[in-house]
């Protein structure tokens, strides 16, 4: 656990990825980085970030894509879109699709980081967890906080799978649906099972419900 911001830096011109990740780790933050859309996509639902620094141009999958692909998905993370396509429509464009920011290429570097700390600020006041069966999940941290007061830690997809259910409480997923957005990496359903499995171990057989014939959805809070 680190109190350092995290932040996904999706570019695929690799020089500038690296001079911005160069730039950010100076900066005191914890980077990690992705070159084409598919990864982006990937890094965006399997871990927590304090914010995203989105290209649009890129191989696999566009950049507002990516972040439509994340926001439909329950990924609320504040995202700066960081682009050479920078007249009025495509910032217009980029913020009518969920990004919180957009800056023009070339940037000023003081401007960008000033806009990621104003985007972090907005992140951190907004509370980082979700109720869930018997307490309730941090989903910066990846704990559940019982309501009788004990933490249980969760992995990062013991996390992710729950926060996917917690965020759409009562809403029933088909397990193909919760394979392909907690599990992109998988391809065999089973692993849904797998980890509901452990999930239930940790926080009660009632934490998921199994909806018969259809999937899962997350437990009724009591
Ligand atoms: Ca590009």
């Amino acid at each position: 656990m680190t109190d350092r911001p995290r932040i996904l830096v999706v570019e695929d011109d690799r020089r500038l990825a690296r001079m911005l990740a160069d730039l950010l780790k100076s900066e005191g933050y914890l980077v990690t980085l992705a070159f084409d859309g598919q990864r982006a996509l990937h890094e965006g639902l399997t871990q927590p970030f304090d914010v995203l620094l989105l290209d649009r141009g890129l191989p696999a999958i566009e950049g507002l894509d990516v972040l439509t692909r994340l926001r439909s998905r329950g990924v609320l993370t504040p995202a700066l879109i960081l682009s050479a396509l920078g007249n009025a429509a495509d910032r217009v464009e980029g913020l009518d699709r969920g990004a919180e920011d957009y800056m023009a290429k070339p940037f000023d570097i003081d401007e960008l980081l000033a806009r990621l700390r104003a985007l972090r600020r907005r992140n951190i006041s907004r509370v980082p967890v979700l109720p869930v069966p018997g307490g309730t999940l941090d989903t910066t941290g990846r704990t559940v906080t019982t309501d009788a007061g004990d933490v249980v830690l969760l992995s990062d997809r013991e996390g992710a799978l729950l926060e996917h259910l917690a965020r759409r409480p009562g809403q029933v997923f088909p397990r193909a649906d919760l394979l392909e957005s907690v599990f992109p990496d998988a391809d065999d359903d089973g692993v849904v099972d797998t980890y509901v499995h452990y999930l239930r171990r940790k926080l009660g057989k009632e934490a998921v419900l199994t909806v018969r014939g259809i999937g899962y959805r997350l437990g009724a809070r009591t």
